[in-house]
C-alpha cells in the first residue's frame, strides 16, 4: 500500500508576520519558509506506518511555486521515498488543492492520504474534508492516534473532540488529517539530507492533471490586528475586581 502525504510550504511558525504595504496579503519575500507543522506530523505518521511494515511507499506532494521543491526535499530527507510537485504560480485555495490531490490520487492510487489538519498560514482547515468528499472516501480528521489493520484494510482513528476522545473505524482507502498530539516529527539527519538529494521529485502542472485552477475566493484586504495596549499593575485583588467591573465591564 502506498501512502500519499500533502505537505504545504508556509511562512515559518517562528517568523513575526508582516502585512504587505498594499494590504493585499502577508509578506513572503525574504521570509523564512518551512513545512507546515501539521504536515510534518502527517509525514511522520506515514513514515511510522511504513516502518511498521504496513506500507510500501510514502509519496510527499506539494502544490505551489517552484520553491515548494525545498519543502519536498525536507520531506525526502525525513524519509519519504519520492515526491511530486504540482507547479502552480497562482494562489491556491483549498478547493483547488483538493481537486489537484484527487487527480494525483487517481494516478497513484494510495491506500491512505494524510494531510495536516490545517495550514498555519491560511488556517482554513478545509482541504482534507474537501478531498475526502471529492474522492468519496471516509475521513478521520484531527487524528490523535492512528492504528492500521492491514488484513482487514481498516484504519482506527482516535480524534480529540470537545467531549473527550472519539474513535472511528475507516475502511481503506481513507483520508486522515493530523492533530498536534499524534506524534513528535523527527529531524532530518545529515546522511538522510545527503540521500534526499538523489531522490526523485516529479514535476507536473495542473493542466497535465486536467484541473482548472480558478479562484473561488477573493481576499479583499489583510490587516494587522490592533496593537495590544500596555498592561496596568494593580496593587490588590480588590482593585483588580473593581477595574474589571467598572472599567472593563467584563464581570
Ligand atoms: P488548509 O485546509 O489550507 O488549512 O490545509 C490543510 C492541509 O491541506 C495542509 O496541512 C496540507 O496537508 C494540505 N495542503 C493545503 N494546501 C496545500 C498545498 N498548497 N500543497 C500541499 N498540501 C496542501
Amino acid at each position: 500500500m502506498k501512502i500519499m502525504v500533502a505537505v504545504k510550504r508556509v511562512v515559518d511558525y517562528a517568523v513575526k508576520i508582516r502585512v504587505k504595504p498594499d494590504k493585499s496579503g502577508v509578506e513572503t519575500s525574504n521570509v523564512k519558509m518551512s513545512m507546515n507543522p501539521f504536515c510534518e506530523i502527517a509525514l511522520e505518521e506515514a513514515l511510522r506506518i511504513k516502518e511498521a511494515g504496513l506500507a510500501s511507499e510514502v509519496i510527499a506532494v506539494s502544490m505551489g511555486p517552484a520553491q515548494c521543491v525545498d519543502t519536498l526535499r525536507t520531506g525526502l530527507a525525513m524519509g519519504a521515498d519520492r515526491a511530486i510537485h504540482v507547479d502552480s504560480p497562482a494562489t491556491l485555495y483549498p478547493l483547488s488543492v483538493a481537486k489537484l490531490l484527487k487527480a494525483l490520487v487517481d494516478v497513484e492510487k494510495p491506500g491512505l492520504l494524510i494531510l495536516g489538519k490545517q495550514a498555519i498560514d491560511d488556517d482554513c482547515n478545509q482541504t482534507g474534508q474537501m478531498v475526502a468528499g471529492l474522492l468519496k472516501w471516509p475521513q478521520g480528521t484531527f487524528a490523535s492516534k492512528v492504528v492500521l489493520d492491514k488484513e482487514k484494510q481498516v484504519a482506527t482513528v482516535e480524534r480529540e473532540v470537545d467531549g473527550g476522545l472519539e474513535t472511528l473505524c475507516l475502511d481503506l482507502p481513507a483520508v486522515i488529517t493530523t492533530d498536534l498530539r499524534l506524534n513528535q516529527p523527527r529531524y532530518a539527519t545529515l546522511p538522510n539530507i545527503m540521500k534526499a538529494k538523489s531522490k526523485v521529485i516529479k514535476k507536473v502542472t495542473s493542466k497535465e492533471l486536467n484541473v482548472e485552477i480558478k479562484s473561488d475566493l477573493e481576499v479583499v484586504e489583510v490587516h494587522e490586528p490592533p496593537k495590544r495596549k500596555a498592561g496596568v499593575m494593580v496593587s490588590s485583588v480588590d482593585e483588580l475586581i473593581d477595574k474589571l467591573k467598572n472599567e472593563a465591564h467584563v464581570i
